[in-house]
């Protein structure tokens, strides 16, 4: 087996626990979160860990073939993600309750979320209906890097998310 796609299954072994959590927080904060289709207004242009951008590049080969755009994000394409499906986390993320702070107590986190979420109410945030983005962050990195130890090049420490266009 490719060495390589160890660390990419490893990955996206993560990335489906956070869809869970995802889906999880979309149906408890559901009356209270308008996300939908075609809003794009979290989306710019970013840099990801090089874990994150092999493994969207491996799994986007032969599959999709993105172009680059204008767009605030240049994997938008009139207003829709042309890598929705394989975006990577911090996209994911987008919009929610999202708690960041060494404290483990999850009310003494800072919490943000898209302005135009929770315009009506802001609900009790406790540790079970937010997203702890230093765990995540924590595991992502952690993931990253033993794939980079391993890879045997060396690598930069973010890459450009559009430069996948040049790897597929
Ligand atoms: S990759 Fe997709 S979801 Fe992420 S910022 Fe760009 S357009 Fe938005």
């Amino acid at each position: 087996m490719d060495n390589n796609q160890y660390y990419f299954d490893a990955y996206f072994e993560f990335i489906k626990y956070v869809d869970d959590k995802i889906k999880d927080l979309e149906k408890k904060h559901s009356k209270d979160i308008v996300c939908n289709k075609g809003c794009s207004s979290c989306c710019l242009d970013t840099t990801i860990l090089p874990i994150e951008f092999f493994s969207i590049v491996s799994i986007l080969k032969d599959k999709i073939s993105p172009e680059i755009t204008k767009e605030s994000c240049a994997m938008l394409k009139n207003s829709l993600c042309q890598i929705y499906e394989f975006r990577p986390l911090i996209c994911r993320t987008h919009g929610l309750p999202l708690a960041y702070g060494e404290d483990e107590d999850p009310l003494s986190k800072s919490i943000t979320f898209c302005d135009m979420n929770f315009t009506k109410r802001i609900p009790v945030f406790n540790s079970k209906n937010i997203l702890d983005m230093d765990e995540l962050n924590i595991e992502l990195v952690r993931l990253n890097e033993k794939f980079v130890k391993s890879f045997g090049k060396e690598l930069p420490e973010r890459i450009d998310l559009k430069e996948i266009v040049n790897y597929l």
